[in-house]
């Protein structure tokens, strides 16, 4: 098998041992004699496949029996609406904390739904840092405060949780989740698109504390109703069956791992080594403020941008895939997700100092 070290910000990396397993599964899952895909999703096997992949985040994130589990579709973006449609009644208004461009997509959906006020906001800096907490200017009574704890285009993480008080803190936590550990009391409500650290794009974890499940506005679609899905197991139509197996096998190798903080041990050691790597360099560099530079998405740039298709195209004959940056910001990026090697990241930073030196 000839795999490449693969960079993608999503659909990104899966680990290897998890796609050998659907291989292994695909013609003639559990003795069925079919795959995965052609079964009932109410049958008894794939009710198990589902319960136990609830019980293992359960297991992986320290979730309690105050949270349901979702497993839901319309990726990141349909919870960009369904926090606001399921939270706020059309005229309460929400906090934000703008750090990027996903927190301001966010906020831009829920304007649609409720009042908005951006509590805080990096823009001035490029959206390179964080706005201290105690400059955000919040709103008494509001009806959540959302933020994006890992903004993946900018790679900008936040590396401690904000203190929301009583008001119930939402986060999209697609480009982190699963990265390290993470209280989840101190959440009301977590969303995560799966495409990075979960499993195949198509399916959305939604974790939710239960007494918010009832402020619903009256009305909405059943489809856009968190407590409908908490009440049907996830099943209040058909999900998608075959996303939802992988994200398991993803959770199960996780456990298997030693769980989230040997996890984020090894993230940790990934992401100092690169930014280490990049600093010390000449020629590369990382506009992040430091205390605010992602685990998990690493963007840097080129002395001279004239030099990025070359570097590119040099990477992807070494086998170094999906470095180009985000098209709004250009420059690269290396997403460095969970299923990506620490022995990925070695054999990037040598193909980045050998660029170096061939160009000096
Ligand atoms: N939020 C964040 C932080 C993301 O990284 C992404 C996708 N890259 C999204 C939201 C949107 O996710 P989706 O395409 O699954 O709707």
């Amino acid at each position: 098998m000839s795999r490449v070290f693969n960079f993608s910000a999503g659909p990104a990396a899966l680990p290897e041992p998890v796609l050998d397993r659907i291989r292994n599964d695909i013609p003639d899952w559990q003795g069925s004699g079919m795959s995965v895909m052609e079964v009932s999703h109410r049958s008894k096997p794939f009710i198990a496949v589902a319960e136990k992949a609830e019980a293992d985040l359960r297991k992986l994130l320290g979730i309690s029996s105050d949270y349901s589990v979702l497993f839901l579709q319309g990726g990141a973006t349909l919870q960009f609406a369904m926090t606001a449609l399921n939270l706020a009644g059309p005229g309460d208004t929400a906090d934000y904390v703008q750090t990027g461009s996903w927190s301001k997509k966010a906020l831009k959906e829920a304007a649609l739904h409720c009042k908005v006020n951006v509590a805080a906001s990096s823009e001035d800096s490029g959206h390179c840092h964080i706005p201290p907490e105690d400059e955000w200017r919040r709103t008494k009574d509001a009806a959540y405060l959302h933020y994006t704890p890992n903004e993946t285009i900018g790679g900008v993480e936040f590396h401690f949780v904000p203190n929301a008080g009583d008001t119930p803190l939402v986060a999209d936590m697609s480009s982190t989740i699963l990265s390290r550990p993470v209280d989840v009391s101190k959440f009301g409500l977590i969303y995560a698109g799966a495409q990075k650290n979960i499993g195949p794009a198509g399916i959305t974890v939604v974790i939710v504390r239960n007494d918010l499940l009832e402020r619903a506005r009256p009305g909405l679609p059943t489809l856009l109703t968190y407590k409908a899905f908490a009440e049907s197991g996830s099943m209040t139509n058909t999900p998608p069956t075959f996303a939802w197996y992988a994200a398991g096998l993803v959770f199960d190798y996780l456990l298997e791992q030693g769980g989230l903080e040997s996890v984020a041990a090894v993230n940790e050691r990934k992401a100092k080594k690169l930014y280490a790597a990049i600093d010390a360099s000449g020629f590369y560099t990382n506009p992040v403020a430091v205390d605010a530079r992602s685990w998990m998405n690493v963007p840097f740039i080129l002395a001279d941008s004239g030099l990025d298709g070359e570097f590119l195209a040099q990477a992807d004959a070494a086998g170094l895939t999906n470095l180009k940056g985000h098209r709004s910001v250009g420059g690269m990026r290396a997403s460095i997700y969970n299923a990506v090697s620490e022995a990925a990241v070695d054999a990037l930073i040598q193909f980045m100092q050998d660029f170096e030196k061939s160009q000096s």
